[in-house]
């Protein structure tokens, strides 16, 4: 029965052909632990997750009777301070580091999401996106304000769903979703996560103290002194009470197979995290050690665009037997160029992010290597600055293949027009960032130096194979036009 209504839902939502990602890769983070701060382990989670979202955080605090919040558009440091989160006085805690697309960087969608109603409370952080959140909300349209992200969809479609206890609730409503979510909640007395069947975002589960923390890389544990467990497998949902963990079940697998996104380990994930049991800084470094055997090159110095390059230019340097080194440092004090919405701002983005060494440059043959092209125009701008700057060859690796196809399940990819590799040939963009080679790490490359097996993965945004059926002219605001 659940079957069959989620795939007419999912038909109806094919014919809207106008659904779009509102949200987009985000960090999250969950702590029960009695007898500590646990505000002030969530900030320093938070901190060391600041990579996977920019634009606002939020955490959500219970001490059993009540679940205070604190959320804003900013940084985590500007978003938090002793003050405010002395306030915050409890043993549960989930946050929230938000990376949104253009147009709903609004208050209204910073998480977590907070559900207070007569006897009710309950919170929620989302990672990923849920491409069936439109559908999903216009059953709720007897509500007092119709919910803006698919993340608050999420949180009403567990409120309304049968069961008296939010276990029962969420048991109920996660098969109902369509796409990808890791999903750490708390009610005042208990921590849940869940992850889609498909386990496209990350989701790990750690331990402080005997208790259990939750995260979305395990560059957080690191940080707060907890030890990494395992991953949240996919599809399992868990519920975390005192020091115990109950795992209440699985989501429906039939016909999903594992799709964890291999542009986790290209970008988004940080190197010194682990996901499914691989170092992502290992993984960057072989992929550019493969790199330097499929597209080798003659030259002085190899370079990274820091930081993104850094592990794979290391890699693609010692295969060659080629020294490593600095062109341009980074002012690491300006957030992601990507994030700047208008096109202008995000080109001198580059020039105020890249300072290059005109001492180092001068008359060299320079490999660059970095994670990936996506529109264009950073690679752009740094072939122009470092020719500019008196470099004598400029050679462009790049440790992924094209990104020829927009992501529908949380990152933050243009559609198809913006994404240069999808408009153009190697050849010719070679030619448009006045690079003198350019190539691509291969596909099959990439998913080795993952160390997981090519079934196991998401390769869409490479080969357009999307685990889900998606219609092509899928809008990726989904529920901004409602
Ligand atoms: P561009 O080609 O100018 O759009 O930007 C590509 C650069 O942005 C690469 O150096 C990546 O490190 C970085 N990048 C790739 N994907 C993303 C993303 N989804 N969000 C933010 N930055 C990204």
């Amino acid at each position: 029965m659940v079957k069959k209504n989620l795939k007419s839902e999912y038909h109806k939502l094919v014919d809207l052909k106008r659904q779009e990602a509102l949200h987009d890769h985000c960090g999250i983070f969950g702590i029960y632990a009695p007898g500590e701060d646990v505000a002030k382990i969530t900030y320093f989670a938070l901190h060391s997750l600041q990579h996977r979202g920019q634009e606002s955080a939020g955490m959500a605090v219970s001490d059993g009777r009540k679940l205070r919040g604190i959320r804003n558009l900013g940084l985590v440091t500007s978003v938090f301070n002793e003050n405010n989160l002395s306030k915050l006085k409890g043993f549960i805690a989930i946050g929230h580091n938000r990376y949104s697309t253009t147009g709903s960087n609004t208050k209204d969608n910073i998480q977590p999401v907070i559900l207070a109603s007569k006897h009710k409370v309950f919170s929620l952080a989302h990672n990923g996106n849920v491409i069936n959140a439109k559908m999903l909300n216009s059953q709720f349209k007897h509500m007092k304000r119709s919910a803006s992200s698919d993340s608050e969809v999420i949180t009403q479609a567990i409120y309304r769903a049968p069961g008296s206890k939010w276990r029962e609730k969420i048991m109920n409503a996660a098969p109902h979703f369509i796409g990808a979510y890791s999903i750490i909640a708390c009610s005042k007395k208990r921590m849940y996560a869940f992850r889609d069947p498909w386990g496209i975002r990350p989701l790990c589960l750690g331990r402080l103290k005997g208790y259990y923390v939750l995260a979305s890389e395990t560059c957080a544990f690191d940080t707060i002194g907890a030890l990494f467990e395992r991953d949240i497998k996919p599809g399992e949902i868990i519920e975390i009470y005192k020091n115990k963990i109950n795992i209440l079940g699985y989501i429906d697998n039939l016909g999903k197979k594992p799709s964890f996104c291999l542009f986790e380990y290209v970008y988004l994930a940080r190197p010194d995290s682990i996901l499914n049991n691989m170092l992502v800084h290992e993984a960057r470094k072989k992929s550019g050690q493969i790199l330097a055997k499929e597209a080798p090159v003659k030259a002085d110095l190899v370079a990274a665009i820091p930081d993104s390059g850094t592990s794979a230019a290391i890699g693609y340097a010692s295969a060659l037997g080629i020294p490593f080194g600095e062109v341009m440092i980074k002012n690491r004090y300006i957030g992601r160029t990507f994030i700047q919405p208008e096109q202008h701002v995000r080109e001198l983005g580059v020039k105020i992010k890249f300072n290059p060494m005109k001492q180092i440059l001068e008359g060299k043959k320079i490999v660059i290597v970095d994670d990936s092209i996506v529109r264009g125009t950073t690679i752009k701008k740094i072939v122009e600055i470092l020719k500019k700057n008196g470099a004598k060859e400029i050679h462009i690796r790049i440790c992924s293949p094209p990104v020829k196809f927009p992501c529908y399940f949380g990152v933050d990819t243009p559609n198809k027009k913006n994404l240069i590799a999808s408009e153009m040939r190697v050849k010719k963009i070679k030619k448009f960032i006045k690079a003198d080679s350019l190539h691509y790490l291969s596909l099959s490359g990439l998913v080795e130096a993952s160390g997981q097996g090519k079934n196991s993965l998401c390769t869409a945004c490479f080969s357009g194979r999307y685990p889900i059926k998606i219609d092509t002219h899928f809008n990726k605001h989904i529920l901004e036009d409602s």
